[in-house]
């Protein structure tokens, strides 16, 4: 079966040409795919033959809401979707002072392991197409009745680690006949998959690129994020400086403050060492309290000394504040807790 909506429109309508449709009908699917219908029967000015041969031949990408959370404290949105085989992915819709943010999922699991993040412990099922990282905006922003203008590549997965389909995602969801959300509202998150940030560079997107950076040194990085292992953290750095010298982006680097494990004083001291000349923005977070992991968040004293120490060294660092703290805002908690009791 076709995953129609993973198509290009040169793809589309080579699709529906080398199936003995006429060129216009190509236009008419494209348009009612952009419109966001879940199924061939809506494209009502289509001739019957042609729904048929799409029924039977494609499929549409749906992500249907199966649980929806509202914080009480800041409107923040937080689904659980299911997509068309069954599985479940997380998303989350913030609202800001600018406008409406949504962080969409790219994998279902995630192979990568980190100890702290809740998708790393639940393992990994598949990657998503193009299509489904699509439907999560548009099932969400059908459903709040906005219009989503920024997107954040953070919710379950490793972007990186889906190479192909996140890149064809970011064409199809900055085309001006889709979503046409522009690549500057768009920032993409990886734990520092050294080949493929450089890959990333040459396509010259105007993305923010995110790194999960979590440690300022192989010791404690290697404890924490076992990616560390196969890219340690001075190839990381330097596929950043290349980030930044091809694509003029300024890098922004995630930074989860765990007691006792990465926030002293002496992992400040190295972070600045490490980050300083290079144009980037450090974001600290409180950690997340995950379910079988004891990380605890570090005490809040502790943001103050290091945006101070990281300041010395010309390095830019803010706090990020937590939006949905009682929804389990971030990403893998709610999809673990709901199949782990077997769905509620
Ligand atoms: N796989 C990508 C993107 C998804 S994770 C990545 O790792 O960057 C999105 C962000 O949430 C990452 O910065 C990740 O390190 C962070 N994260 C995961 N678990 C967390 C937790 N328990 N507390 C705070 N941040 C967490
Ligand atoms: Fe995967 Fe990112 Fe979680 Fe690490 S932090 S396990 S890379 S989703």
């Amino acid at each position: 079966m076709t995953d129609i909506k993973s198509l290009y429109y040169p793809e589309l309508e080579k699709f529906i040409v080398d199936n003995n449709f006429p060129k216009f009908r190509a236009k008419q699917v494209w348009s009612w795919l952009n419109k966001g219908v879940r199924s061939f029967g809506e494209m009502t000015n289509l001739p019957k033959n042609l729904i048929d041969f799409l029924a039977s031949s494609s499929y549409i990408s749906v992500a249907n809401i199966e649980k929806k959370l509202v914080s009480r404290y800041d409107k923040t949105v937080k689904y659980l979707f299911r997509l068309n085989d069954g599985e479940f992915v997380e998303t989350v819709v913030m609202n800001y002072h600018h406008g409406y943010s949504i962080c969409v999922s790219t994998q279902v699991g995630c192979k990568m392991g980190c100890t702290f993040c809740a998708t790393g412990k639940s393992g990994f099922s598949r990657s998503l197409t193009a299509s489904e990282i699509l439907a999560q905006i548009e099932s969400a922003g059908r459903d709040l009745n906005v219009r989503i203008s920024n997107i954040v590549l953070m919710g379950m997965g490793e972007p990186l680690d889906n190479f192909d389909n996140v890149i064809r995602f970011l064409k199809l969801v900055s085309n001006e006949d889709g979503l046409n959300i522009g690549m500057r509202h768009i920032t993409l998150s990886t734990c520092g998959i050294v080949p493929k940030i450089y890959e990333l560079a040459e396509y010259k997107f105007g993305l923010t690129l995110s790194v999960s950076l979590h440690a300022p040194d192989n010791e404690t990085r290697n404890k924490t994020m076992p990616v560390n292992k196969t890219y340690p953290v001075e190839t990381l750095i330097k596929a950043c400086k290349d980030y930044f010298d091809k694509t003029g982006r300024r890098v922004s680097f995630e930074y989860a403050m765990i007691d006792k494990v990465n926030d002293s004083d002496s992992c400040a001291e190295k972070l600045g060492r490490l980050l300083k000349g290079l144009n980037c923005h450090v974001n600290l977070i409180p950690v997340n309290s995950v379910k079988g992991s004891d990380f605890k968040k570090s005490r809040i004293d502790r943001q103050k000394a290091f945006i101070n120490i990281l300041n010395k060294y010309s390095v830019t660092a803010t706090v990020r504040r937590t939006l949905g703290s009682d929804i389990d805002a971030s990403c893998g908690q709610l999809k673990r807790n709901y199949t782990q009791e077997g769905g509620k």
